[in-house]
């Protein structure tokens, strides 16, 4: 595999067909490598390989979203962010995380899913509340239906406000959480009660 791969690369040959030149005139944009995105990244990045060897592994639960929270969290893996040359992922179950990433006001209808959810997510973990309505219950807080946010039924460590917020916005709270005590704990850099490095 890898030889055809390389065997491509060396040819400029992709899918049997000449790869389309890029049109006279036109530069490639330049990525920021100085901007908010790479430094945030950069600082992740280095957290994250002392904390986590290089891994960081959350979980996205939908308590009752929109999906524009979704489709911000979707952002940070496209290619322009790329979450995961920071080390960090998101994984399919619970069990493999080392975090909860919550959107949505917390329906009554999926108390009982976001509580399992949780009790499925090994200790310590770190609970980070995406979004207006998982901060607070947001727009509708006021409705019988949901609860007031994550934080009714969850540790909520970290909040990132914002409806939806940025991906930019979401990075920074994402090292923010990093300097957690819970996610020190949790990597056992520090005991509970130990002063933060
Ligand atoms: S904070 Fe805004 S975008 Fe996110 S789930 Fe609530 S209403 Fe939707």
């Amino acid at each position: 595999m890898w030889e055809m791969i390389q065997r491509s690369l060396q040819r400029g040959v992709l899918a049997g067909r000449e790869a389309t030149p890029v049109p006279a005139g036109i530069t490639p944009a330049p990525r920021a490598e100085s901007g908010e995105i790479e430094v945030m990244g950069d600082a992740l990045r280095v957290e994250v390989q002392r904390l986590f060897r290089g891994s960081l592994k959350l979980r996205h639960l939908d308590a009752g979203s929109c999906n524009g929270c979704e489709s911000e969290l979707q952002a940070l893996l496209n290619p322009f962010y790329d979450l995961q040359r920071f080390g960090i992922d998101i994984v399919a179950s619970p069990r493999h995380a080392d975090g909860l990433l919550v959107t949505g006001p917390v329906t009554r209808h999926l108390e009982e899913a976001v509580l399992r959810t949780d009790a499925a997510t090994p200790r310590p973990r770190l609970v980070i509340a995406v979004g207006d309505c998982a901060c607070d219950g947001g727009f509708c807080r006021d409705s019988f239906a949901v609860h007031k946010g994550a934080s009714a039924l969850l540790d909520v460590a970290v909040r990132v406000p914002g409806c939806p917020p940025r991906p930019a916005e979401i990075l920074r709270a994402l090292l923010m959480a990093i300097g957690h005590e819970s996610v020190r704990v949790a990597a056992g850099v520090s005991a509970p009660g130990m002063p933060t490095p």
